[in-house]
């Protein structure tokens, strides 16, 4: 039997690497790439398996092999990973967390945004961005749950042999917990120049927060820093750019954002980025309306999910049920590691690709096809449907061959 002529693929020069991860997103991954990437690129893909089996597996160090692997070809696309709990019998640290400390660096946020999805807070026009700080603080940690009575305390031992400094936390009289965290000038400078440029690079102005009124010490080193670079670095080019740059705390800044326009750089500290990202995704409609990237200073980009890996689903999907997750930020964490292979290996016809598989996923959300967690929030119209994941993604592929 003779075949139709198949359109000849798209070369992808540079090698990409692939994390794959677990669960309703490991299923949606494998979709996504099936339907919407295999038929039309020919890919150089080092693959990780960093699912929970094959994290036990090697002891973890696939983790430690993915993170280096980034290193060395520069941009990587990630699933979402189940950080293991207390639960489990072998306990690995947060994936997220060994890949970030790895590469250090600044984690964008965006929402992704469709006509017909309006955001839950009126005021909001223009998107509001989030540069996430992916270094240190409580997610490189070291905790003690303290038993009972005794001297819980911060010590500095200079490498140079000089007198240590040493703080008292807290006498306990009783049990309680205990908690040391950390962060660098290097790391915190590196944060500041992302932002910067980022915004800058948008022409949209750049709010950062912290509570350096009570952490008068940790919190204001953040301020200090961005106020010098932007100081030594950036203040010119922002007043040619019309924008500015704006500090405030942090709870009086999520009060202004909740009143804002929107359109702004939103840089926060690790924590703080981590909360507020999901409350964003949700406000413009769902966790998988966010695309998220990690910029490392060394020019390193890991592509990923905002969120994790939908268990709730998964568990649905193991007993036989069909469900309706969104593989949006999945589709877009490809198309983003795919801009941005294209940009570096100058193949304007691998990025043309990815934007428009970008447009046929919102040409489908916007003709009405989606997923349950965006009916509930689209604008009400005749024509909305929810559909089963496949049956989206099948959607989004008829979309994509009339435009390619
Ligand atoms: P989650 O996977 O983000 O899901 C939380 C809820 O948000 C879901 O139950 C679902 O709500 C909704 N949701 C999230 N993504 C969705 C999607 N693509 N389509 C439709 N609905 C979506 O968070 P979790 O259940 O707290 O965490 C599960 C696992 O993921 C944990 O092991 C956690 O450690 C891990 N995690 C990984 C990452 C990462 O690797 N980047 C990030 C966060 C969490 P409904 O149930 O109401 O439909
Ligand atoms: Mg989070």
């Amino acid at each position: 039997m003779k075949h139709a002529k198949e359109p000849s693929k798209i070369n992808v020069k540079g090698t990409l690497v692939e994390i794959d991860g677990d669960e309703m997103t490991r299923v949606m991954w494998k979709m996504v790439k099936e339907k919407l990437l295999l038929p039309y690129l020919e890919m150089n893909l080092e693959y990780y398996d960093l699912g929970l089996k094959h994290r036990d597996e090697t002891d973890d160090k696939v983790t430690v092999d993915a993170a280096n692997a980034i290193k060395k070809h520069g941009v990587g696309v990630k699933c979402a990973t189940i950080t293991p709990n207390k639960d489990r019998v072998k306990e690995w640290p947060s994936p997220n967390g060994t890949i970030r400390a790895a590469l250090d660096g600044t984690v964008f946020r965006s929402p992704i945004l469709t006509t017909n999805i309006p955001p839950a807070v009126r005021s909001w026009k223009k998107p509001i961005h989030i540069g996430r700080h992916a270094y240190g603080d409580v997610y490189k940690n070291q905790e003690i749950r303290v038993p009972g009575p005794g001297k819980g305390e911060l010590c500095f031992r200079p490498a140079d042999g000089s007198t240590p400094i040493t703080l008292t936390i807290q006498d306990f009289k009783g049990p309680g917990v205990l908690q040391g965290i950390h962060n660098t000038d290097k790391s915190i400078t590196s944060f500041a120049k992302a932002c910067f440029t980022y915004a800058l690079d948008q022409k949209v102005p750049l709010w950062f927060a912290t509570k350096d009124t009570i952490s008068k010490t940790y919190d204001a080193r953040f301020r200090q820093i961005f106020q010098e670079e932007f100081e030594k670095n950036w203040k010119q080019k922002y007043s040619e750019a019309g924008i500015e740059y704006f500090f405030t705390l942090i709870d009086d800044a999520v009060a202004r954002i909740m009143k804002s326009e929107g359109g702004m750089l939103w840089a926060c500290k690790n924590y703080d980025g981590d909360v507020l990202s999901d409350m964003l995704g949700s406000a413009y409609g769902s966790l998988a309306m966010m695309t998220s990237v990690l910029v490392s200073p060394d020019g390193y980009f890991e592509y990923e999910a905002a969120h994790g890996t939908v268990q709730k689903h998964y568990y649905k999907y193991l007993k036989g049920e069909k469900t309706s997750s969104n593989p949006m930020a999945l589709i877009f964490a490809w198309t983003g590691a795919l801009k941005k292979r294209g940009e570096l290996d100058h193949t304007p016809k691998v990025v043309e690709f990815a934007q428009k598989l970008e447009q046929a996923a919102l040409d489908t959300i916007e003709n009405g096809i989606m997923t349950g967690d965006l009916l509930r929030v689209a604008t009400p119209n005749p024509k909305n449907k929810q559909v089963y994941t496949e049956d989206f993604i099948d959607a989004i592929a008829a979309h994509l061959i009339k435009k390619l």
